[in-house]
């Protein structure tokens, strides 16, 4: 994953562009891979697809001719999607399109301008501080033309046609955590799941320039949008944070709880939080009126509550500072594998039936757990089973009584095993009260 990320990360990789089309022709070299194209200019629900936007020369100077400013020392020394300006301005109006970063001030900030079009430059605070001239000369060669849109698709065929979704966006210039990681995250799960076995549920793998790439897609498969029956976002996975899970905008959904409940027991410093308060991205476009697929995200923001949280979502966000050295292979990996294990608890979700009626004559079935030697393993098998009634699955179990998802996986393979329960892709109804 890292190697890769060493080999695209510092193509300009604008939401239309070169450089971000040869990135994706990279990805597809790694796994069968479809592409779908947006020409500029295409309608996706209320939005548009923006023209291909080439940078060709930018620069800062003094009327001397000092070169202060070199978009070939540093692609973020423009805005992205910045208009074409050339001239020479006082200070003052220099300083109403000159950016700098909020708190980093040797950093210079990504500054992007996709719809609300000007022109603008980015440069340290540093470098601002020592502008003292009364006038500078500006020179901004950008051009807007005709291009397309493109999504990377990789679909690993399941059992079903109903889907599971994972996305990260391969947009962004010359940045690597935000959102290199999660590209090579999502590539590096979609080769093991190539692997197989053959999933429950088909993947949907997308590489996509944020937002707009997302409406694009979604747009021009709103055939699929019924099938989809959750997803997963991946975005900021290489950073020194513990892994932090966002539910969707329906936490009660069979795939939020599937992924909750698993992922809670892998390490206790993971955090989980409701939609929209770790980190906002693409799942919003999958999540919103008319589309509404429960799509969590998956990232290493960290957490406002933690004692050594440092700035949100990290340090380096949005700046030159996001390198490939803050990210680490390890920590890929780690969120390579939690992505792998929760998909898997999701992909093997059943609703736990019971074939019994009244409570388990438990020494009978040999599944007693003595009190006196084991108290709490005695009172979690008797508060297990009482949930065995074809309406909840494990994951759900899990997190009514708070207890680890593997916990309560073992007990209910140890009831089917005594033929007690079976398991079902749908609840069954096993109390006359109700009828089925
Ligand atoms: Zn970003």
């Amino acid at each position: 994953m890292i190697e890769l990320i060493n080999e695209i990360w510092q193509l300009k990789r604008e939401i239309v562009s070169d450089d971000y089309d040869h990135a994706l022709y990279r990805l597809a070299e790694e796994v069968p891979m479809t592409i779908h194209e947006y020409p500029t200019g295409t309608s996706v629900w209320t939005w548009t697809v923006p023209e291909k936007w080439t940078c060709h020369e930018v620069y800062l100077e003094t009327l001397d001719g000092e070169r202060l400013i070199d978009y070939v020392d540093h692609p973020l020394h423009v805005v992205s999607y910045s208009l074409p300006f050339e001239g020479e301005i006082s200070r003052e109006e220099l300083f109403e399109h000159l950016h700098v970063h909020p708190h980093l001030p040797d950093a210079i900030p990504f500054v992007f301008k996709y719809y609300q079009r000007d022109w603008g430059l980015c440069c340290t605070q540093e470098l601002k501080d020592s502008l003292t001239d009364e006038k500078y000369r500006v020179v901004i060669r950008t051009s807007f033309d005709e291009g397309t849109l493109k999504v990377g698709e990789v679909v690993v065929p399941g059992q079903r046609e109903e889907c599971f979704v994972l996305a990260a966006h391969l947009c962004h210039p010359h940045m690597v955590n935000d959102d290199l990681t999660g590209v090579v995250v999502g590539l590096d799960v979609a080769k093991a799941l190539l692997e197989g076995p053959k999933p429950k549920y088909t993947y949907r793998i997308l590489f996509l320039p944020e937002t707009i790439g997302s409406v694009s897609y979604l747009s021009h498969n709103e055939d699929l949008i019924p099938n989809m029956v959750g997803g997963l976002f991946l975005e900021m996975l290489g950073n020194d944070a513990p892994l932090a899970l966002q539910q969707s905008f329906q936490p009660k959904s069979p795939t939020d709880k599937a992924l909750v409940a698993f992922f809670k027991d892998i390490n206790s410093e993971n955090h989980v939080g409701p939609y929209r308060s770790i980190i906002d991205n693409d799942e919003r476009q999958f999540n919103s009126p008319g589309v509404r697929v429960p799509m969590l995200s998956l990232s290493r923001v960290e957490n406002p509550a933690s004692p050594d949280s440092r700035f949100q979502p990290y340090p380096e966000y949005h700046s030159s500072h996001d390198t490939p050295e803050i990210v680490t292979q390890a920590r890929l990996e780690i969120a390579r594998d939690t992505v792998l294990a929760m998909i898997r608890a999701n992909d093997s979700r059943t609703y736990v039936v019971n074939k019994f009626k009244g409570e388990v004559f438990a020494s009978g079935a040999g599944i007693w757990v003595d009190y006196r030697v084991n108290p709490e393993g005695h009172r979690r098998l008797f508060q297990i089973m009482e949930r065995c009634d074809g309406q909840s699955t494990v994951a759900d179990i899990a997190l009514e009584l708070d207890i680890p998802f593997e916990a309560v996986a073992e007990i209910v393979a140890q009831l089917e095993e005594k033929d007690l329960v079976y398991f079902s892709d749908v609840p069954v109804v096993t109390d006359p009260h109700k009828s089925t």
